[in-house]
């Protein structure tokens, strides 16, 4: 429906836009290094099971749910009650009515007041894309640098 990732996709390879394929193949694939590497490296001091903005936003919701009253229904449906709207939590299906769950993969607050009422860490129902360890295992893949031969003599002997 939208351009955006394209756009964001050709700013970030602008400067390689003069460049022959070959060698934009390799600024590109230098990029990606860069990235990978300062990704890998910021990672390594985290001490948080999930990545620092998930955790963050966990908390928030932590936060945001208390004053929700929760109602079991059958111990895999709960209703939940806001300030004015009621909201079903299926834990089965991992989903609520506002569609948050479903969406993000990351409990809503709604269902943050399900787990929290039933003594169930909230951690354990975020998707494992969510996880430091995740994280790390994507950046901890490198790309070594390629280096350029220049004067290379292609001789057939
Ligand atoms: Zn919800």
């Amino acid at each position: 429906m939208y351009s955006n990732l394209t756009e964001s996709f050709n700013n970030w390879i602008m400067q390689a836009h003069h460049l022959t394929v070959l060698q934009m193949v390799d600024h590109i694939g230098a990029q990606i290094m860069d990235i990978k590497s300062r990704r890998r490296i910021k990672s390594a001091t985290w001490q948080t099971f999930l990545c620092p903005r998930v955790h963050k936003r966990l908390e928030e919701m932590n936060e945001e749910r208390r004053g929700m009253r929760v109602r079991p229904s059958d111990g895999i449906r709960f209703d939940v009650l806001g300030r004015e709207l009621s909201y079903v939590v299926n834990l089965e299906d991992r989903t609520c009515l506002c569609e948050k769950w479903q969406v993000l993969k990351l409990p809503c607050v709604h269902a943050c007041a399900v787990l929290v009422s039933i003594n169930e860490s909230l951690h354990t129902w975020c998707d494992p894309f969510y996880t430091t360890e995740m994280y790390r295992r994507t950046y901890g893949v490198n790309i070594f640098p390629i280096p350029t031969i220049r004067n290379a003599k292609t001789s057939v002997e």
